[in-house]
């Protein structure tokens, strides 16, 4: 069953195109190895093969921004087996800019990470960020929040920056619109966004080195999405991103688009579904067929110090927890976990943001040891079970399963008991 790919379907038997994505498929520095398919969901278990290491799939990114985690050092993602994270190309491009990061020797040198990265255009973060932003055909304009200067993110300028950062895994500048948002715009946003992929692909200096991922748009239009995807695919990309969700839609939306692009991107290269972390929509998208995901969430929310847990989450804050000895897991093998208590946290959260960092830890490390449960269960042929335990275990009632989870699982041939 295991099949090894490397990038390019081809659909177009034209002779020049075929000769000239030859080339383009000798250079592209990705491999990726079915290894499982999952024989009831679409489900998929790969060995994702980038320029630093090889990456387990399905995969979880914990996501930086100025070059490493908030309240995690690259040392410490590392031991916790961390193959690919997220740099934020906005904020790396913004400070201390990418000349500077391209004498350390890129992203990897000037945050010493020895594994995959992957960045973002910078797109999503200007739009969401900054007010002032304008989008035109030409790229997006917008205000510096640090000197007032206006700058133009183009597609070649974000690839420009995103070449200095030396990132594995690229991503096109696209044109995003809110989920929430009906009407033209969206239209008009998914034509740009694959305007915008042509130009990106023509601006990319390593194409030896580093890929570049397409970015689905359409909104929750399945015949927007349709058109996307029927584009996209006939350009020879090494993977491809869903976009355009996980922005506050109603999460039927979501999983029928998600299925919907699954449905109709190549099975030799790997999809990334970007903005999932919860723990829930992780399970039952890698069921719909995704491989690769991203979140603020587990970081973000440990901030706050909630600890994600088999069972939901768990308040450190919470007065319960001031004489509780137990670790916040006790079957969570984490630094943390294998060092200090509830009450321990409970107090320590009180005085110092050390509490945070021991929280973040924790959550990093639960998110990608729930990925590694997830790809066991798929190699080992279990994935269907493996899902009825998680669901059980995450909601104490089956009324309290989401219905949108339920309705997802059912249309891959899972029936939750
Ligand atoms: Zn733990």
């Amino acid at each position: 069953m295991a099949a090894t790919i490397k990038c390019g379907g081809d659909r177009d038997t034209s002779e020049s195109t075929m000769s000239v994505k030859k080339v383009l498929c000798s250079a592209a520095p990705l491999t990726l190895r079915i290894v499982a398919e999952c024989p009831v969901t679409k489900a998929r278990a790969c060995d994702l093969t980038l320029p630093h290491c090889t990456v387990s799939t399905p995969v979880f990114m914990p996501v930086g921004t100025q070059g490493t985690l908030k309240g995690i050092t690259a040392d410490q993602l590392d031991s916790l087996g961390c193959q690919i994270c997220l740099g934020n190309t906005y904020h790396l491009g913004m400070r201390p800019g990418p000349d500077l990061i391209e004498k350390a020797n890129g992203l990897h040198g000037f945050m010493n990470w020895k594994r995959n990265l992957l960045t973002d255009s910078g797109g999503f973060q200007m739009v969401s960020l900054v007010e002032l932003s304008e989008v035109t055909e030409e790229g997006v304009k917008f205000k510096s929040p640090y000197n007032g200067k206006e700058i133009l993110l183009s597609p070649e300028e974000s690839i420009s920056i995103q070449n200095s950062l030396g990132s594995d895994i690229m991503m096109q500048l696209d044109d995003v619109v809110s989920s929430t948002v009906k009407g033209p715009r969206v239209e008009e946003a998914m034509h740009r966004s694959i305007r915008w992929l042509d130009r990106c692909i023509a601006a990319n200096k390593n194409p030896d080195k580093q890929n570049l991922f397409a970015i689905i748009q359409g909104g929750l239009d399945a015949e927007l999405r349709q058109a996307c995807l029927n584009e996209m695919t006939q350009r020879d990309v090494p993977g491809f991103a869903i976009g355009g969700l996980s922005g506050g839609e109603e999460k039927d939306d979501f999983w029928r688009m998600v299925t919907l692009s699954t449905e109709h991107l190549p099975r030799e290269k790997p999809r990334y579904l970007m903005g999932v972390g919860y723990a829930v929509d992780l399970v039952v998208c890698v069921a719909l067929g995704c491989d690769m995901f991203d979140c603020v969430f587990p970081t973000r929310t440990a901030r706050f110090g909630s600890a994600l847990v088999p069972w939901g989450s768990l308040q450190v804050k919470q007065k319960q927890y001031a004489k509780d000895f137990q670790p916040i897991d006790p079957d969570c093998q984490c630094p943390t976990c294998r060092r200090h208590s509830r009450a321990y946290l409970h107090a320590l959260f009180k005085s110092d943001t050390a509490a945070m960092h021991h929280i973040t830890i924790h959550n990093i490390s639960y998110q990608l040891t729930l990925m590694r449960s997830v790809r066991q269960s798929i190699v080992e042929g279990r994935l269907p079970e493996f899902i009825r335990t998680f669901m059980k275990r995450m909601f104490p009632s089956q009324d309290q399963y989401p219905s949108w989870a339920v309705d997802a699982l059912a249309s891959v041939n899972v029936t939750l008991d």
